[in-house]
């Protein structure tokens, strides 16, 4: 009879330990281990060059090192790079690399598919179809980071929940996997320089609140006119901005850290005078700086990008309102590695 193996990398340190002492060896072999499995990122049991052979045969009898694969790497005119990284069952997320010339910023995946419902979201059609484990966002970082050692001659210096997925809907994984790479056993990055979008789950934002994280929020409003934002992203019916922007009030009292709201501006969507006051209304609820993101179409005629004037105006009001705000162009748009064009076509 076969045994079916464990996936080594689901245990935390202290169960490692105890896995070493159960097996009449000392708790110390487990920290080795750890180590070797996520400060070094070894792929295979016999890497462990500082554990005996006959250790490293019973791991190999018990246990498997479920490491995703990168299995195609596209690389866009701008330096965009775009992994289509192939999971142990098979099935494939995204993961983007974004150089500029200060810094570099990984663009990661919490799940295969989405939980949630954006019309102009490409991700969204995938449906979810399962969350990631921590692990298999940890590693899309390394990825990332071998990546920009290789292509830009420096590690990653920042990390963006942004690709595939909600990552409040997959919240234990995703703040394990930060856990991991924030840790000095793991990538040792500053929880400063990792951003986590959400779509906006209210719970989950308190939840976060409470567990006092300290890395940074970001929240893709688009709209803050009810009525328009549950036609473009339905579960808006469910969370409405009054639930969010309680949610972000608590945020704000608890951790007196900035939230950042992303927005696209669409033509006869959300490209009224109306729109943009209803905006910066929400904007004043708790301190916050804006990002007004390109719209990047997904071949579907629904939603086209708003005019240049309409996206002045938006610039405008919120600038004579005191509120800071970046307009980010697309990055990668030519190798469907932009915002909400995630959805394995590669
Ligand atoms: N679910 C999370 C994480 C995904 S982030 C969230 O919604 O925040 C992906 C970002 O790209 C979000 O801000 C999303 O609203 C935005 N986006 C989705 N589709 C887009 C598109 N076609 N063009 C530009 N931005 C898009």
């Amino acid at each position: 009879m076969e045994i079916k193996k464990k996936d080594i990398r689901a245990l935390t340190k202290e169960q490692l330990r105890d896995f070493f002492v159960k097996q009449g060896d000392k708790a110390f072999r487990g920290n080795q281990v750890y180590e070797w499995l996520w400060q070094k990122s070894a792929h295979n049991f016999e890497d462990m060059t500082n554990v005996s052979k006959e250790t490293r045969q019973m791991l190999e009898d018990n246990f498997v090192i479920n490491h995703i694969k990168v299995d195609t790497m596209q690389r866009s005119n701008d330096g965009t790079v775009k992994n289509a990284v192939r999971l142990h069952d098979g099935l494939i997320v995204e993961s983007v690399l974004i150089p500029t010339t200060t810094r570099t910023t990984a663009c990661v995946s919490s799940q295969v598919g989405c939980s949630l419902d954006c019309k102009f979201c490409a991700t969204a059609r995938l449906k979810r179809m399962r969350n990631l484990n921590p692990d298999e966002i940890y590693d899309q970082v390394v990825a990332i980071d071998n990546e920009s050692k290789l292509y830009y001659n420096r590690p990653l210096s920042n990390i963006v929940f942004m690709g595939m997925g909600e990552p409040l809907m997959n919240y234990n994984n995703v703040i394990k996997a930060i856990d991991k790479i924030t840790s000095p056993e793991g990538l040792g990055m500053s929880p400063k320089r990792i951003t986590l979008s959400t779509s906006g789950v209210p719970k989950m934002i308190k939840k976060m609140a409470d567990d006092a994280v300290k890395f940074n929020l970001a929240v893709s409003l688009h709209s803050a006119i009810d009525e328009v934002r549950t036609t473009i992203m339905p579960f808006n019916e469910t969370f409405p901005l009054k639930d969010l922007k309680e949610s972000l009030e608590y945020w704000y009292a608890k951790t007196k850290r900035k939230i950042s709201y992303e927005y696209v501006v669409w033509k006869g969507i959300n490209d009224t005078q109306k729109d943009i006051d209803a905006f910066v209304k929400f904007c004043k609820y708790v301190p916050c700086k804006v990002n007004i993101i390109e719209y990047n179409p997904i071949d579907d005629g629904d939603f086209q990008q708003a005019t240049n004037q309409a996206l002045e105006d938006y610039i405008n009001t919120l600038e004579k309102n005191r509120i800071v705000v970046n307009v980010r162009r697309s990055r990668g748009k030519d190798i469907d590695a932009a915002c909400g064009q995630l959805a394995n076509k590669s």
